[in-house]
């Protein structure tokens, strides 16, 4: 079975909270941080309620999570400071993760500021012999992100990453987390050539180096060396791009993480979509929403098909409008979902008391097109 899941909350109760929202969204898998993000405060390991986690896990047959490091580590700074912090946390961090029982972490290599790339490859390949060697006794793996390239972030090439993984001393612990926005960003053809860019990825650096697969669409163009992910369906890339990944050979049985923003028309609205996202991409969706999911999509066909508005075109159109004329942008800087979204309830195409969350799953499934919804 695909093991498909998503970024849950770490927060509350640790594990036990993030494994009981991952099964809430009928997840086999998920990715914690194992504080936020954004710091390095972290609560002592035995407020992280790990073996009520690992209860409720194996009762719904999660054995594969994983952890991501909090992104202000930068292996690649050349300030002596920085690159001391990002050493001696991520090595608190493999501890951690060990401790929780996961075997790989995540971990966006670095950037390399006022340097140069070279500069920044060397760096992290010192940063990350340093934390290997001392955290000898984990089985933990690092997991190097391949990034967009956006800035001077290092890993926006597969041979950025194999340069990285030939100059560590124990790169059998190196294992490396797959971006589809990221790669996408970064210039790989996902869409129109997933066995080309695969093949490119086994050449280089070994297909099974792949550890994770995080699943995002993307708001921007192939190669835009951007990083801005959109829900699946919802951007360039594409429900059948994606499923194009996430239902691949050469992927078979690794593990799906998504990364999509939560959507909403305010803050206190937004929901995340992975319980439909989910569902779409393991082929469960009416299991899971029942009958009634189906009939609502196809009522959006009948509406949308009406008023001239084909799922892929509309998506592609609105970007590239939003990106190139920064005059209609700002006269209207809906992104196409939430347009969609306004233009059902305007013309109330679905019954008065349905959720917003429950008209954008449906958007969702609109978006994956009439081939998907044919197929269900
Ligand atoms: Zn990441």
């Amino acid at each position: 079975m695909l093991k498909i899941g998503s970024h849950v909350s770490f927060a509350g109760k640790g594990l036990l909270t993030a494994a009981n929202e991952a099964i809430s969204y009928g997840s086999g898998t998920f990715m914690i941080y194992t504080g936020a993000p954004q710091n390095t405060r972290r609560k002592p390991i035995e407020e992280l309620y790990i073996p009520e986690g690992k209860e409720v896990m194996a009762a719904s047959g999660i054995d594969n999570i994983v952890v991501h490091a909090p992104y202000i580590v930068n292996l690649g700074s050349y300030k002596e400071d920085t690159f001391r912090l990002a050493i001696d946390f991520l090595q608190e961090e493999i501890r951690r993760t060990h401790k929780i029982g996961v075997k790989n972490i995540v971990l966006h290599p670095g950037a390399y500021t006022d340097k140069d790339a070279q500069y920044g490859i060397e760096r992290i390949a010192a940063g990350l012999n340093e934390v290997l060697e001392a955290t000898k006794e984990t089985d933990v793996n690092i997991a190097l992100e391949t990034m967009a390239g956006k800035g001077t972030e290092i890993g926006r090439s597969f041979e950025e990453l194999a340069q990285i993984i030939e100059r560590v001393n124990l790169n059998n612990r190196l294992t490396v987390c797959m971006d589809t926005c990221h790669i996408h960003d970064a210039g790989y053809d996902i869409v129109g050539d997933v066995d080309g860019v695969l093949r490119k990825f086994d050449d280089i650096i070994g297909l099974d180096r792949i550890a994770v697969v995080h699943v995002n669409d993307s708001k921007n163009p192939l190669g835009a060396g951007k990083d801005r992910h959109a829900p699946i369906g919802s951007g360039w890339i594409g429900y059948e791009g994606i499923a194009g990944v996430v239902g691949h050979e050469l992927l078979k049985d690794k593990p799906f993480i998504l990364e999509t923003p939560w959507i909403g028309k305010k803050e206190t609205s937004e929901r995340p979509m992975y319980e439909a996202e989910i569902a779409m991409l393991s082929g469960t969706t009416i299991e899971r929403f029942g009958d009634e999911f189906a009939e609502d999509v196809e009522r959006l066909h009948y509406f949308f098909d009406k008023v001239g508005i084909e799922p892929r075109l509309y998506v592609l159109n609105t970007w590239e409008l939003l990106k190139s004329d920064a005059k209609a942008r700002k006269a209207d800087p809906r992104e196409p979902m939430e347009r969609l979204y306004d233009m059902l309830m305007e013309n109330r195409v679905l019954s008065g008391d349905i959720s917003e969350e429950a008209v954008n799953q449906r958007l969702l499934g609109f978006l994956a097109g009439p081939d998907w919804l044919s197929s269900l």
